[in-house]
């Protein structure tokens, strides 16, 4: 019996873009946090803080709930990568590690001197275009290959794991496979990350990398792995 993949959620797709001075946004992306919730078990720093969506958004059809924001957080300096991370979204904006890879921190990875959080931008959620949403499915799928190089060739952007929050993101070894820790089912995509932010070195070093996050609504967790080709 093969697990059908649940509806990415919110269905439709947003990039995420720096904002302008003129416009009103409260998704944070990046930056400094002081949760001292949030640390990563196996390097005793704080979690790397890739985005903070504000939940009140509509646009994210995330239920009422005490928290206000949804962190997407992860470690990229230790095993923590290496395997599923979980944690819960408690009422009070904090978190709780459900799951994680326990093990030893990496030496100079993802690159040397690599920091504990990149300069934080505010950023706007704008929505992909149906063009934009099939040209991705296109690239997901195992479609005709002289469809894959057009697209490839004509809007190399898709082509390379860009942040994204809901609809189908470019998946560069398929869906991840999220069974939520607290209720056992396969949870849907929320968003995911890519290399570019506000520091030249990227957030992991290499453009062809993504950390694809999942977001289980009825019991508050959030799921996140990587993948690269
Ligand atoms: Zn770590
Ligand atoms: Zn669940």
């Amino acid at each position: 019996m093969t697990i059908q993949n649940p509806e990415p959620n919110p269905p439709q797709g947003f990039w995420v873009h720096y904002a302008d001075e003129e416009d009103v946004t409260s998704h944070l992306f990046c930056g400094e946090h002081h949760d001292a919730s949030a640390v990563c078990p196996n390097c005793n720093k704080p979690l790397l803080l890739f985005l903070e969506l504000d939940a009140s958004d509509q646009r994210l059809g995330i239920p009422a709930r005490s928290y206000v924001r949804v962190p997407l957080y992860y470690c990229w300096t230790c095993d923590l990568s290496q395997a599923l991370f979980a944690y819960k979204l408690n009422p009070q904006g904090s978190i709780q590690i459900l799951k994680f890879r326990s093990g030893s921190q990496q030496k100079d990875f993802p690159y040397p001197d690599y920091p504990h959080w990149f300069p934080g931008a505010q950023v706007c959620l704008i929505a992909l275009s149906h063009e934009e949403q099939a040209a991705v499915g296109v690239l997901n799928s195992s479609a005709c290959i002289e469809q894959i190089l057009q697209i490839e060739e004509q809007t190399p952007e898709l082509a390379r794991p860009r942040h994204q929050v809901g609809g189908e993101p470019l998946l560069l070894q398929g869906w991840p496979d999220h069974i939520c820790p607290s209720c056992g089912k396969q949870a849907p995509l929320l968003a995911s990350i890519g290399n570019d932010c506000l520091d030249s070195r990227g957030l992991a070093g290499y453009d062809f990398v993504q950390v694809l996050f999942t977001f289980c609504r009825e019991c508050d967790v959030v799921m996140a792995s990587n993948a690269c080709d």
